[in-house]
């Protein structure tokens, strides 16, 4: 499985998460009244659903395969934007 593989299956599971912290903020809103508290547990949950994000980086130069630029963006680089890697190939 390629660096860009693992990435994008982070990007599906990001996705999960976001929808699970949704609706999750959405029920307690519905039964309990409207709460900062969920709202403030859905935002821990979703950091440290994508403190994985931060090991997604290029095998030749380190760069991150979320990063573009100064911007972070919720899908991976199929090639690498600072050395051109081909990262969805085993060998490049
Ligand atoms: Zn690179």
């Amino acid at each position: 499985m390629t660096i860009y593989d693992r990435a994008s299956r982070h990007a599906w599971w990001m996705l999960g998460a976001l929808t699970v912290s949704v609706l999750f903020v959405a029920v307690v809103d519905r039964f309990y009244g409207h709460s900062t508290l969920a709202f403030a547990a859905a935002i821990v949950g979703l950091v440290v659903a994508n403190r994985r994000m931060l090991s997604y980086n290029c095998p030749h130069c380190g760069k991150n395969l979320f990063f573009r630029g100064l911007f972070v963006v919720p899908w991976p680089n199929r090639t690498c934007g600072k050395c051109g890697a081909a990262l969805d190939r085993t060998r490049p």
